[in-house]
């Protein structure tokens, strides 16, 4: 980590969630509350105009994260440093706002996130409007602008989300994104529900704003070669742990952790056959009774009794300064 102040920081982030059924039936079967840790001491920093990417399996907190990191949800544990201020500290309604205009997110369905009845325009010019950004007068040019800026023509902004492909419509979500002039974005899987074609193009036109408008971005897919396009450092999830955190050339050249070993592996490849073939070592175990020591023992092919026993601390290796979460790692 570097002196510079980063411009969001996630510090000891825990998110726990209380799943126990209804009290009376509780009583009645004379159980205990259950809890889920989604989230447990997850610590990064994304310095201004960078990509960190969260990569991990369905259910391994990348959604929690995020929600955390833009202020939709508050943490159980630790904080989310924004330009060096924590949202949930502030108490000022009109710097709460300003705080949120910095931030937006962008999801894995657009189609969920546009309102059905409201024409694009109306859509993308919205945050422009409850952020009260400029004159009303003025909101038709700023969102033709936008429109251009995703690639979509003036006259798209007359039309309605269901005239759109999937592709058009994250365009469309991101132009409303845009429109409060945020500095940091969460895109969470954005382009995972489109097919791969559309899909670069979206994550082309993600990295051209990038440089342009000087974005920084918390980026989460489950999709390692997404994944190694689009960010400048990663972090590894396991059941809601950073078990690595690398610059990309360092965690694909060198992945030093047996689960990011796994999940390189398991990417689709193709068999001597010319099938492609994937191979996935495992299940993923129950979040609520997770393993004991380190939670990927199970399903490690290196355990030992330590690892059975105690949870691995968080060590750096190499020059790069890898964070590692494995007891085995040794360089
Ligand atoms: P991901 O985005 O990586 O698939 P999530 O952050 O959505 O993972 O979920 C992480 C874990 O937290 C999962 O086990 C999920 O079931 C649980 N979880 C998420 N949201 C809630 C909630 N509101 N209540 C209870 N459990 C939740
Ligand atoms: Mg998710």
């Amino acid at each position: 980590m570097t002196g510079e102040t980063p411009l969001i920081r996630a510090q000891s982030l825990g998110a726990i969630f209380d799943v126990s059924k209804p009290w009376l039936n509780r009583m009645l079967a004379l159980e205990k509350k259950q809890f889920l840790t989604a989230v447990d001491t997850v610590d990064f920093d994304i310095p201004k105009g960078k990509t960190f990417a969260l990569v991990g399996e369905s259910g391994s907190g990348k959604s929690t994260i995020g929600r955390m990191i833009v202020g939709l949800q508050k943490p159980t544990s630790g904080k989310v440093l924004i330009d060096g201020e924590d949202f949930f500290a502030i108490k000022d309604r009109k710097r709460q706002m300003a705080m949120r205009r910095r931030i937006q997110m962008i999801f894995q369905s657009p189609y969920a996130s546009l309102n059905p009845r409201w024409r694009v325009k109306h859509i993308i010019g919205e945050p422009i409007r409850a952020f009260e950004l400029m004159p009303v007068a003025k909101i038709d040019k700023r969102v033709a602008e936008l429109l251009d800026q995703v690639g979509l023509a003036k006259s798209d902004g007359e039309k309605f989300p269901h005239e759109f492909s999937g592709g058009q419509r994250q365009r469309i979500a991101i132009a409303r994104a845009l429109a409060s002039d945020p500095e940091f974005i969460v895109c969470d899987e954005p382009t995972s529900a489109l097919d791969v074609s559309v899909q670069s193009q979206v994550l082309n036109l993600m990295k051209n704003l990038q440089r342009e408008l000087g974005l920084t971005y918390l980026f989460i897919s489950h999709d390692l070669s997404v994944i190694r396009y689009m960010a400048d450092e990663i972090g590894v999830l396991y059941l809601g742990r950073l078990v690595e955190v690398a610059d990309r050339d360092t965690l694909f050249q060198n992945p030093r952790h047996p689960y990011t070993r796994m999940l390189m592996d398991a990417a689709p490849h193709i068999d001597a056959f010319g099938r492609t073939a994937e191979i996935v070592s495992g299940e993923i175990p129950d979040p609520i009774n997770k393993p004991s020591g380190c939670s990927y023992h199970p399903r490690c092919s290196l355990t030992e009794n330590l690892c059975r026993k105690d949870r691995p601390d968080v060590r750096e290796f190499g020059q790069e300064h890898a964070r590692v979460a494995c007891h085995l790692c040794t360089a």
